[in-house]
Formats: structure tokens, C-alpha cells, sequence
């Protein structure tokens, strides 16, 4: 039976999640034994015309971002977004909370007409998204989890709870009662509660649950005396666009 094509892309984003992706190091042997990769920039100089599966990191925001997704969605059988600017936009949605004009101009300077830029989107907001590997950057585990499910024809299942549920489940102190800001109770799970489990606060990177309760988070941050524009500010940085319309 011919092994499913996989290849492997990146748009606006640090390289993070794709350099995680070459840096399985005792996995790696298995997943070339199980798929054939056909392309991938930062590996080899092979292009291909289709493929089973896409893996696409970062946001896109030039417009000839637009034109090279709908390329590539159109040669995938299944689009994979890798990564939180890949997912929701990331931390490059930044961008979007300042006027785009004076965000060129402080980049590029008097050269701002050279380079054309967009506002950041994630990949969902321009073409069919299948499945998302969450995180800043993508974790190995949650990847390998996807990338098994689909290479044996099965439907990943993408957890949809909050982060607060895997950390009382650790039976972690919360990080409120140490006077912090967490984005715990907004935020979308399957990092098994990775930062409050080291006593630090969520800062949001797998994006927020379907349904965020914002008011609900107000007033936990009221409960505690907790600045609620300190949390707004954190939540923008991997969530600025999820934010836009909402942010008061
Ligand atoms: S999600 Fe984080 S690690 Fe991945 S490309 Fe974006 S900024 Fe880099
Ligand atoms: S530390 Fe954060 S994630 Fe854990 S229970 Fe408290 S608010 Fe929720
Ligand atoms: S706890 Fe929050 S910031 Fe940390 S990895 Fe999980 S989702 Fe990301």
C-alpha cells in the first residue's frame, strides 16, 4: 500500500513549531518509515503537485500569503494548522491592534510602499482548516497524537475544555491565590495544564475555548482584586484577533 504524501509549509511565524517538527529525534525514523515526505523548504528541495496531508505554520499576512494558501489547500487532501499564529493568528495578530500604515512605517521606514502587508489572519480565516496543532510553539506529544490519528485514517479529537480543568485534575495551587493573572479559565486545554503545573500563569497560547466566558473571568478578577486591563492586554497576545469586536 503507497504511503500517505505528507508536506510541510510556513508562512509569517518564528519557525518554531517546524523547527520542533525536525526535532523529533527518536521518533523521526518511525514517521519517515510511515509516510513520504514530498515537500518541505527547511528539509529538501523537492516540490510536489499534490499531497495527502499539508502541515502549515504562521499567519498570513502579505497578500502573496493569500494567493500561496489557496494554492496549497487546493493540492491537500487535509490542511493541518501547526501552531498558535497558524491557529488563531498568534502573537503576530498584534499587529492588528495598531493602524496598519503606522505599523508598516516603524518596520520598513520610509521604504513602507516596497513591502505590501495585511492585517495577520490565521490560516482558518482564509481557507477550510482540518485540524489545528495548538501551542506557541506546537508540542511533540499533541503533533505526534494528530499525525498518528490521520496517518492510520482516523479522526483526530481536538480537546475543547479549559486549562483550568487539567490543572485541578494535577491538583495544582491556582496561581490567583498567589495573586497572579491567569487565562486558565478561558483558554483551551491539551497542554495537560503545562505552565500553572511549574507555577506559572496561562498566557493563552492554544487559543480560547469555543465560547469563552469573559464576563465569568471579570469577575474572578474582581474576586481577587486583579487589574482587568492587565488581563485584556494578555489576552491580545496570542488572541488579538478572537479579541476584535469583543475587547471593550
Ligand atoms: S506558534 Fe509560536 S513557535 Fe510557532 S511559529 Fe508561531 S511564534 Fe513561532
Ligand atoms: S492556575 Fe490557572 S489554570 Fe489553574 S485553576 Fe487557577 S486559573 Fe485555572
Ligand atoms: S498553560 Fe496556557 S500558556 Fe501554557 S502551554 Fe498551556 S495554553 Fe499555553
Amino acid at each position: 500500500m503507497a504511503k500517505p504524501t505528507v508536506a510541510v509549509f510556513d508562512f509569517t511565524g518564528c519557525e518554531g513549531c517546524e523547527l520542533n517538527q525536525l526535532n523529533f529525534e527518536n521518533q523521526l525514523l518511525d514517521i519517515i518509515g510511515h509516510v513520504d515526505f514530498v515537500e518541505w523548504r527547511e528539509a529538501m528541495d523537492d516540490k510536489a503537485d499534490s499531497y495527502d496531508i499539508a502541515f502549515v505554520e504562521g499567519s498570513l499576512s502579505t497578500p502573496d500569503c493569500i494567493e500561496r494558501i489557496n494554492k496549497i489547500r487546493r493540492k491537500a487532501k487535509i490542511l493541518v494548522a501547526v501552531g498558535s499564529c497558524a491557529v488563531q493568528g498568534g502573537v503576530n495578530g498584534l499587529k492588528n491592534t495598531q493602524p496598519i500604515d503606522e505599523v508598516r512605517e516603524e518596520v520598513y521606514g520610509e521604504d513602507k510602499y516596497l513591502f505590501p502587508t495585511l492585517p495577520a489572519m490565521a490560516l482558518s480565516e482564509v481557507v477550510k482548516v482540518d485540524f489545528n496543532v495548538r501551542g506557541c510553539p506546537m508540542t511533540q506529544i499533541e503533533f505526534l497524537k494528530i499525525f498518528t490519528s490521520l496517518v492510520m485514517g482516523k479522526k483526530p479529537i481536538e480537546p475543547n475544555s479549559a486549562v483550568c480543568v487539567e490543572c485541578k485534575l494535577n491538583e495544582n495551587e491556582c496561581v490567583y491565590e498567589k495573586g497572579m493573572i491567569c487565562l486558565g479559565p478561558v483558554t483551551r486545554g491539551g497542554c495537560d495544564a503545562h505552565c500553572p503545573s511549574f507555577g506559572q500563569y496561562c498566557t493563552g497560547c492554544r487559543g480560547f475555548v469555543p465560547e469563552p466566558n469573559l464576563k465569568g473571568m471579570e469577575e474572578i478578577l474582581t474576586n481577587h482584586g486583579l487589574s482587568i486591563d492587565e488581563a485584556w492586554k494578555r489576552m491580545e497576545l496570542y488572541n488579538a484577533n478572537a479579541l476584535e469586536g469583543v475587547k471593550p
